[in-house]
């Protein structure tokens, strides 16, 4: 993992910054939005990760469907 989206906070490991991994953090950012609030979200997202595994949490899945190609 080399990116992390905490509301419109992005941390993305140093060296790490590609335009994908952006746009599937800022998709994240959107989750967040649509929940509500990090408060509303983040149970959500670590209950998915918890029961069907990162690779197959519907918040990641939907995060990886709006990652845009690198350049
Ligand atoms: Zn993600």
């Amino acid at each position: 993992m080399v990116g992390m989206t905490f509301g419109y906070g992005v941390y993305v490991c140093h060296g790490y910054v590609t335009f994908s991994l952006l746009s599937h953090e800022f998709r994240h950012v959107q989750q967040y939005e649509q929940a509500g609030s990090i408060a509303a979200y983040l149970p959500a997202y670590l209950e998915q990760v918890v029961t069907v595994g990162y690779d197959n949490a519907p918040f990641e899945i939907d995060a990886r469907a709006h990652e845009r190609p690198d350049r």
